[in-house]
């Protein structure tokens, strides 16, 4: 895993500090799409020196280097993922879950140019009811 870890930040030329590999670490084993703060709430206690500035510096240079995505699923808050493959995702209006869905977002949308605006990046998200809220909802 920590061989994971330092290789993914190589190739995305990015200088794997402990603090780095802490946070891409952290991303990579939790799935849930956290924001900035949960990320700093949960590797404050195992990393004192670990400051809310250096999360959210970070999280910035991950991003530009492509190493993280920055999910705009939230309105409040951006959410970060550590899986940076071709892929959709589900919130669930009930619970908030935000889920990894096997959609290819880039095979769904074919649009490579639209107008004279050059796309780059495609983001899909679908709401509904998780496995877990669902039943709980009126029929
Ligand atoms: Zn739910
Ligand atoms: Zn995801």
């Amino acid at each position: 895993m920590i061989t994971n870890i330092k290789s993914h930040l190589l190739n995305h030329k990015v200088k794997p500090s402990l603090q780095r590999m802490a946070i891409m670490r952290y991303l990579m084993e939790n799935k849930t799409h956290p924001t900035a703060d949960e990320i700093y709430l949960a590797l404050h206690p195992v990393i004192p020196t670990l400051s809310k500035t250096t999360v959210y510096n970070t999280l910035k240079l991950l991003v530009e280097h492509g190493a993280v995505l920055n999910l705009s699923v939230d309105e409040k808050n951006a959410r970060y993922d550590g899986v940076t493959k071709d892929h959709a995702h589900f919130k669930c209006l009930t619970c908030g879950a935000i889920l990894d869905i096997g959609v290819r977002p880039s095979e769904a949308i074919y649009v490579k140019n639209i107008g004279d605006l050059k796309i780059t990046e495609a983001q899909l998200m679908y709401k509904g009811y998780c496995s877990n809220c669902k039943n709980q909802q009126p029929q």
